[in-house]
């Protein structure tokens, strides 16, 4: 996910009462799972040499799993950190090829793209589609491939321009977190910076209500 270069705008929080029309429209998609102490943070635009390894050693010290929506040209490039991440108990997830924007891309590329996602994450069956915007057509075939992993709560690490914005990103995280839901952060060397800023203390946080993170699987 990555909402800014893409024209519509998804809201920070996608209350639970709107996800079954969501799926109506987008067949097989996931928005929050019916966990009741764990929650589900979820990193996209990686893998990265800089920030992987850092995101990996703040859930390592905190006995947290999550999924990482791996862009398949990176993965390729770094297969020692798709290594890492699995030997740690984290699930791989395909976030297509090179980024790719659903509603500008036609569907048989678009599903060739992320099936070959699929196939960088040793075919882990979760995927995520790149700004959230797939169409219908292309939702519906990819449903027989993959698990289709949306979220509830953007943390907005993409957006951090300043020491404001993070403090309104983590009382929007506090906010909005419920168990069951599926968190969104960036590994990318792009929104790194932001991420850093606001990980720590929502891990810090979440142990603190007495909740975990756990990975998805396919
Ligand atoms: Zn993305």
């Amino acid at each position: 996910m990555n909402g800014r270069k893409s024209g519509v705008v998804w809201p920070a929080h996608i209350p639970r009462w709107t996800h079954p029309w969501l799926r109506l429209w987008w067949p097989g998609t996931e928005w929050a799972t019916d966990a009741d102490s764990a929650v589900h943070l979820t990193f996209d635009d990686g893998p990265d040499p800089d920030v992987t390894p850092w995101v990996l050693d703040e859930l390592a010290a905190r006995g947290m799993k999550a999924t990482f929506f791996v862009v398949g040209e990176q993965a390729e490039r770094h297969p020692d950190l798709l290594a890492h991440i699995q030997a740690a108990g984290h699930t791989l997830g395909g976030h297509t090829m090179r980024h790719e924007h659903g509603w500008k891309t036609d569907v048989d590329p678009y599903v060739e793209s992320a099936v070959a996602s699929l196939e960088t994450t040793s075919s882990s069956g979760v995927f995520r589609p790149p700004y959230g915007k797939f169409t219908r057509t292309q939702a519906k075939r990819l449903s027989t491939h993959a698990r289709m992993v949306m979220w509830d709560v953007l943390s907005g690490d993409h957006a951090i321009r300043d020491d404001r914005g993070v403090e309104a990103a983590r009382r929007r995280l506090r906010k909005h977190t419920r168990p069951g839901s599926i968190v969104v952060f960036h590994d990318s060397a792009k929104h790194g910076e932001g991420m850093r800023r606001l990980l720590p203390s929502y891990l810090d946080w979440l142990a603190g209500q007495g909740w975990t993170s756990t990975g998805l699987q396919g």
